[in-house]
């Protein structure tokens, strides 16, 4: 059987008053790609701060790589990956020179060096802009260098913090087949995301968080089946007559969400000749984590 190359018990961090991390319990099991998908606020970026011990845990048992945090963090961070939300990428420097600083961070022995340097610009497509400074790389570039520097120890462990969170839908997609082809060479990825299709194309597992907790744990295809069934029926119409809509399927026990200008009857398969008229489809993440989250998604 697999290791956990991730598993929390329990963890609680807090902010003053604010509970940010509240009895969390996630595994990520070795050389899978788990995706915590919430809402803003639900306490993704504050997991991955733990997990790097960048914020240490007011309760609960954490481990990473075998490792127990925060006593053995060191040891844990040397074997893992962190891709930032934010670039954090030395702008005076090449490509190549980001990397290097890398390579002596994680103390890859000097002769090793350049192997790893031209490694991870492969496996990021950059070998044609390793003399370029990070100024004149665009958006989608930055960020595949911050993975680079991320990959050029060869982490058995990656965290990526929104790896694709504002960038176009083309650069999104190479992002996407990077992150994959990790996977494939067996690194365990946690990545946290509210974007559903970056989850459901990705994650072997999603954990949808909300309020610093995992309120549902699953491959996205049996989180789908299990809370949102096989079809949803959309309803259009004047908000009057969607509130009708809303109002008649509680009483009959239909679960909805709303959907700006329709209302959707989840489950719909269950529902033969007494729904209203509508536009059928098939049942997806995205009316799972709304109907767990409470939230629209952008
Ligand atoms: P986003 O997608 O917006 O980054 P998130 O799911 O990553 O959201 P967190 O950034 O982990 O959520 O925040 C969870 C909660 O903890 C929020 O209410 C946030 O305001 C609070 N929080 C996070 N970091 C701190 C901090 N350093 N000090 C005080 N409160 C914090």
């Amino acid at each position: 059987m697999p290791g956990q190359a991730i598993r929390l018990r329990g963890a609680v961090k807090r902010y003053g008053p604010i509970t940010a991390v509240d009895g969390l319990d996630l595994d990520v099991p070795e050389g899978t790609c788990v995706g915590l998908l919430g809402p803003n606020g639900a306490g993704k970026s504050t997991t991955m701060r733990l997990l790097t011990a960048q914020a240490i845990a007011d309760e609960g048992e954490l481990e990473v790589l075998g490792f127990t945090l925060p006593r053995d963090s060191k040891a844990a961070r040397a074997e893992m990956g962190v891709v930032p939300q934010l670039d954090n990428l030395d702008t005076t420097l090449t490509v190549e020179q980001n990397l290097l600083v890398f390579t002596h961070l994680y103390r890859i022995p000097r002769e090793q060096r350049r192997e790893a340097i031209e490694r991870a610009l492969g496996v990021a497509n950059l070998r044609e802009r390793r003399g370029a400074k990070v100024d004149e790389l665009s958006g989608g570039m930055r960020r595949r260098l911050l993975i680079a520097r991320a990959l050029v120890h060869r982490p058995r462990l990656v965290l990526l913090d929104e790896p694709t969170v504002g960038l176009d839908p083309q650069v999104r997609q190479e992002l996407w087949a990077l992150i994959d082809l990790l996977r494939s060479e067996g690194t365990s990825i946690l990545m946290s995301t509210h974007y559903i299709e970056e989850a459901q194309r990705l994650a072997d597992t999603v954990v949808v968080m909300a309020a610093g907790r995992a309120v549902a744990t699953g491959p996205p295809t049996a989180l789908v089946a299990e809370h949102a069934g096989r079809e949803a029926l959309e309803v259009y119409g004047p908000p009057a007559r969607l509130r009708e809509v809303e109002a008649d399927a509680q009483t009959r026990g239909w679960s909805t969400r709303r959907t700006g200008t329709s209302v959707t009857i989840l489950r719909a398969e269950e529902v033969d000749g007494e729904g209203p008229d509508g536009e059928r489809r098939a049942a997806n993440l995205e009316d799972v984590f709304v109907l767990l989250t409470g939230e629209e998604v952008a």
